[in-house]
């Protein structure tokens, strides 16, 4: 059976699938990145998982897989195929997707930024299913974003389109570590809204997750870290929907398991601030952490369907 290679390398651990035409996940498996050994044996993994995968897929369905697709974090160069930094991993420019491509015997690869490639996921199979154009935008430690387009997520012209989280929502505010002043996620991540909170109950152990449940419970205090990070959030989504003019707006990461505690709040406060902008739907993200492995896979099946030999998208 036809089947892809679908990779989705994290900080510390990487998430793995074989896929099938349709999407569906036909085998999946994790594994550390063991990036305490450095920067070169996170790359040893990653082509060892491979090529695991690889020789799996051809005892289990009678060949080997006709494309690999691979997302990983920091900056991404999509068509050089290179890893040009993350930060996490110890990387700078590694040519990731010609060395895969050399260890799986020359199926074409390709090598997408993590929250781009979970975003070309939730925008065509997910919580986006079949919208033209929409923007991911995933609230865990920091905020990031992507941008869906007529079925493909723009990457930018350097890698950097649809970093939300940088966009500047209290002027001469909170420093971050990009260098700016008062960027989105320093007030709307699920970090910083659960140091807000640990801050404000007097309880250095108490994350986001404790601060909704005390919202919940209607505590006051809670209830004005809430609607802060909210007002902030707000404000930056309505920067982007201004620009961007999507039609559904997916909201994930963990401060979005917080459900209609952040939803309602939200889609009011982004609602108060239009004037001419046409409301999105706002939208939960619906895969989860499979975002990645998902979307790794649409990318390979894409190469399939695009390009009609494999020696020019591997070099
Ligand atoms: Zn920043």
């Amino acid at each position: 059976m036809r089947h892809v290679i679908a990779l989705d390398v994290g900080g510390t651990g990487m998430k793995a699938a074989l896929a099938g035409a349709d999407g569906v996940l036909l085998h999946q498996a994790r594994r550390a990145t063991g990036r305490e050994r450095g920067p070169d044996a996170v790359v040893t993994s990653v082509l060892d998982f491979a090529a695991e995968l690889r020789a799996y897929g051809e005892r289990r369905f009678g060949e080997p897989a006709a494309a690999a697709g691979v997302a990983v974090p920091g900056i991404v160069d999509a068509e050089r195929g290179t890893a040009v930094y993350a930060a996490n991993l110890g990387w700078r420019d590694v040519p990731l997707r010609a060395l895969l491509a050399e260890r799986l015997g020359g199926i074409p690869v390709a090598l997408g930024h993590d929250v781009r490639t979970g975003g070309l996921a939730e925008g065509r199979i997910g919580a986006g299913k079949g919208a033209d154009r929409f923007l991911f935008v995933p609230l865990g430690t920091g905020i990031a974003g992507a941008i869906g387009i007529g079925g493909s997520v723009e990457a930018g012209a350097h890698g950097f389109a649809g970093e939300i989280g940088h966009i500047v929502v209290r002027p001469g505010g909170a420093a971050c570590p990009c260098g700016q002043r008062g960027c989105l996620e320093r007030y709307a991540s699920a970090a910083a809204v659960g140091e807000a909170w640990a801050a404000a109950s007097d309880n250095p152990k108490a994350d986001a997750a404790d601060c909704a449940r005390a919202v919940e419970f209607g505590d006051p205090r809670a209830v004005r870290v809430w609607q802060d990070a909210v007002d902030a959030l707000a404000d930056g989504l309505v920067t982007a929907l201004t620009l961007l003019d999507p039609r559904v707006l997916i909201i994930g990461g963990g401060l979005a398991e917080a459900g209609e505690t952040l939803f309602t709040p939200l889609r009011a406060a982004v609602e108060r601030r239009i004037t001419f902008q046409t409301l999105p739907s706002v939208v939960p993200a619906a895969l989860g952490d499979t975002a990645g492995c998902l979307g790794a896979g649409l990318m390979a099946w894409d190469l399939l369907t695009t390009t009609p030999t494999t020696s020019e998208v591997t070099t």
